[in-house]
C-alpha cells in the first residue's frame, strides 16, 4: 500500500551513515524525522516572506499571516477540531499541557482530586503536581497492570464527586500501549470532571478525532508528527478555553491595555502571547499535508505490521522481555535482555548505526512499577522497514553475546 522507496527518498537524513553504517532510526517516539517538503518550507519562509504576523499592513506580513493561518486550518481539519480558533499554537506538547494546568485552578478547587495515570510522561505529571500544591488538591494515580494496561477497575473506583480533572496519555511513550481514552473520558464526564489527553505519541501515528473522543483538552507535539521542533498544538472545547485564563501575558493576546486594566483577546490569540514560531507553524502545515498524502490509515496499518514483525523477531532473542506486550499498542517496543543494562546494549548498537532510546523515557514511575532502571525502546515510523528491524535484531544478538 505504501510506496516505501518513494517515502524514504523524501527523508534526506535516512541516507546518512552513522559510525560507518547506514542509519537505522528507531527513536521515533523521541522525535520523528522530517521530509524534504517540511525542511523546504522552513527555508522558504526565511527566504521569501519572513515578517511578523497579525500586525503589519505590508505585503510580506500579509503573506506570512495568511500562510500561518492556513496552517492552523490544516491542523484543525487534521484533528477534526470544530473551529480554527480552538486550535492553539504552542511551543510544544509540554507547553500545551502547562498552558492548561497553569490556569486549571478555575476547574480544580481546594480538596478536589486530580487523577493522572501511572504511565504518564513527566510533562503530564509535574504540571498537575504543581497545580495540586497551589490549590490544595489531591493527586490520585490510576495504577498500571503487569501487562502495561491501565487498571480500569481501579480507575472507576477512583472517580467520585471530588474528581475535577483527569489527565492521561493516548499512547504511552514508555510502553507504547494505547490507553482506552474514550472510556476514560466518558466516565470522567459522568462525575463532571474535565479531561486532558496527551496526544504526543498518537498525533503522527493514528487518525485522531477530538470531537469523536469528546475530550475537553488534547495536546500535540509538532516534532513527533514530521514537523519541526518548537511548535505544538493545544485543542480545547470552546467553553473550556474561554473559562481558562491566559498562560502568558504580552503582545498579541490582548484586546485593550491600560495601566488600570487589560482585557484579553479572543481565541486563539488569548493563548498566543508574543511572536510565535512562525516558520514552525507554517512548516507544521506542510507536515500535515505530507501525512495526509501518505494517509493516516495507511500509516497506522503499516506501522502495525512493523510492530508485529518487530515483536516476533525480538522474541527470538534469549532472555528478552517486552514491557507492555498487548494487542492495543502503537509501534513502540520497550524491552530488556536478561540482566544486561540497557545503556550497554544501546551503546553497542549505536556503534552499528542503530538509534534506539535507552533509559527511563521521562517516565520514571513506569520504571519503578516494573522495578527496573530503564528499558531499550525501539519505536518505528512509516518510513522504517522490516529489513531495518532485521539489522537491529542481528545487532542486538551481537551485543548480547558480547555482554553476557
Ligand atoms: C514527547 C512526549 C511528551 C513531551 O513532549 P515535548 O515535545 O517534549 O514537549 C509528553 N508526553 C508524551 C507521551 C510524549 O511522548
Amino acid at each position: 500500500m505504501l510506496d516505501i522507496h518513494k517515502i524514504r527518498a523524501d527523508f534526506p537524513i535516512l541516507n546518512r551513515e552513522v559510525n560507518g553504517h547506514p542509519l537505522v532510526y528507531f527513536d521515533n517516539a523521541a522525535t520523528s524525522q522530517k521530509p524534504q517538503q517540511v525542511i523546504d518550507k522552513i527555508t522558504e519562509y526565511y527566504t521569501l516572506y519572513n515578517a511578523n504576523i497579525h500586525r503589519g499592513v505590508h505585503a510580506l506580513s500579509q503573506e506570512a499571516t495568511d500562510l500561518f493561518e492556513a496552517s492552523r486550518e490544516k491542523c484543525r481539519a487534521f484533528f477534526n477540531i470544530p473551529e480554527a480558533r480552538q486550535c492553539i499554537f504552542t511551543s510544544g506538547n509540554t507547553h500545551s499541557i502547562n498552558a492548561v494546568a497553569s490556569g486549571a485552578h478555575v476547574f480544580v478547587k481546594k480538596d478536589d482530586e486530580v487523577i493522572v495515570s501511572a504511565v504518564e510522561h513527566h510533562s503530564n505529571i509535574v504540571p498537575w503536581q504543581m497545580l495540586c500544591e497551589r490549590v490544595g488538591a489531591q493527586l490520585k494515580v490510576i495504577p498500571v497492570l503487569d501487562n502495561g494496561k491501565l487498571d480500569m477497575d481501579a480507575y472507576h473506583d477512583l472517580l467520585n464527586d471530588k474528581t475535577a480533572f483527569v489527565v492521561v496519555n493516548h499512547i504511552s511513550n514508555a510502553l507504547g500501549v494505547t490507553n482506552p481514552v474514550k472510556e476514560i473520558i466518558d466516565a470522567a464526564h459522568e462525575v463532571n470532571a474535565k479531561v486532558l489527553v496527551d496526544g504526543a505519541q498518537s498525533c503522527g501515528h493514528m487518525k485522531v478525532d477530538v470531537q469523536a473522543l469528546d475530550v475537553d483538552f488534547y495536546t500535540m507535539a509538532g516534532h513527533k508528527m514530521c514537523g519541526p521542533t518548537g511548535i505544538g498544538l493545544l485543542y480545547g472545547k470552546e467553553d473550556a478555553l474561554n473559562e481558562l485564563p491566559p498562560y502568558q501575558g504580552g503582545g498579541e493576546m490582548i484586546d485593550q491595555v491600560t495601566f488600570e486594566a487589560t482585557t484579553y483577546a479572543g481565541l486563539p490569540h488569548k493563548f498566543e502571547a508574543g511572536t510565535p514560531n512562525i516558520a514552525g507553524g507554517i512548516a507544521l502545515g506542510a507536515a500535515v499535508d505530507y501525512l495526509n498524502e501518505v494517509g493516516m490509515e495507511n500509516i497506522a496499518s503499516y506501522e502495525n505490521e512493523l510492530l508485529e514483525y518487530g515483536t516476533e523477531q525480538l522474541k527470538k532473542i534469549d532472555g528478552l522481555q517486552i514491557y507492555g506486550d498487548v494487542k492495543e499498542k502503537a509501534a513502540v517496543i520497550s524491552f530488556n535482555v536478561a540482566q544486561i543494562h540497557p545503556y550497554d546494549i544501546g551503546t553497542i548498537v549505536d556503534k552499528l548505526g542503530i538509534a534506539v532510546r535507552t533509559g527511563h523515557h521521562c517516565a520514571q514511575p513506569v520504571m519503578d512499577r516494573y522495578q527496573i532502571a530503564g528499558t531499550i525502546r525501539a519505536s518505528f515510523a512509516f518510513y522504517n522497514t522490516k529489513e531495518e528491524i532485521d539489522i537491529m535484531v542481528q545487532a542486538l544478538q551481537r551485543a548480547v553475546m558480547m555482554l553476557s
